[in-house]
């Protein structure tokens, strides 16, 4: 399974993806929204890594994504705040206390992490927001586990499945968020949070192989 040692490798993973890819999430939101996701995200994840040097000795997966949740909650700012705050809060409970995660226990937290995005955001597949790549990410990660693949597996299952999901909402018309304003001038355009959720889930992936 995966461990405190994963889960610190992959918000540092996390921070330097989001970093090389600023200017992109930065783009992206500045054609259907106002141009601050990259922006947003970067200085959250630079504001957890200082902080994973202060975690106690024994400190779980949990920890460490409660850790990611506070942080961005207080420091993203914008839709995507507490969006991700909440995404990475609840993750962190379907986490528990566990030392390490298995292929089912990782779908479980990517599922509950989703969940918490619905729940605050209210966006349904197809609305052209990060659900688009959380969904079929959670989808092919509970199919992955369910056929026994380790949590390496079903981490790299959900980051494709991620990648695919941010690559689809180009054509489809926003119904969620800043980009809705637009109407259909929003299509033609990859949505900033899907983008995000692929870069988030591939360091995932990376950090477990
Ligand atoms: P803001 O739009 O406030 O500037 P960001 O630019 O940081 O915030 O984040 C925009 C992203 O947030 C969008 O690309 C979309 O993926 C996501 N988003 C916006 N509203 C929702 C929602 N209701 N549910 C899910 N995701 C959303
Ligand atoms: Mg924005
Ligand atoms: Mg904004």
């Amino acid at each position: 399974g995966l461990d405190i040692t994963w889960a610190v490798d992959w918000v540092r993973l996390s921070a330097d993806v989001i970093a090389e890819h600023r200017i992109e999430l930065i783009t992206l939101d500045r054609e259907i929204g106002d141009g601050d996701h990259g922006e947003n995200m970067d200085r959250g994840f630079q504001a957890v890594l200082p902080k994973l040097d202060d975690l106690p000795a024994g400190s779980t997966p949990g920890d460490v994504l409660k850790l990611v949740a506070t942080t961005l909650i207080s420091t993203v700012g914008g839709a995507a705040g507490p969006l991700y705050g909440t995404a990475y809060l609840k993750g962190a409970v379907a986490a528990g206390s566990a030392a390490s995660l298995d292929g089912p226990a990782i779908a479980a937290v990517l599922a509950a992490a989703r969940d918490g995005i619905v729940l605050r955001g209210k966006a349904e597949s197809g609305d052209k927001t990060m659900i688009d790549a959380w969904t079929p990410a959670v989808d092919a990660a509970e199919a992955a586990a369910s056929n026994g693949s380790d949590a390496a597996a079903v981490l790299a299952a959900a980051s494709d499945a991620a990648w695919a999901g941010a690559e689809a909402t180009e054509p489809l018309v926003a119904r969620k968020g800043r980009a809705s304003y637009l109407g259909e001038r929003s299509a033609g355009h990859r949505d900033p949070g899907a983008q995000s959720t692929a870069l988030l889930l591939q360091a995932a992936s990376d950090a477990a192989s």
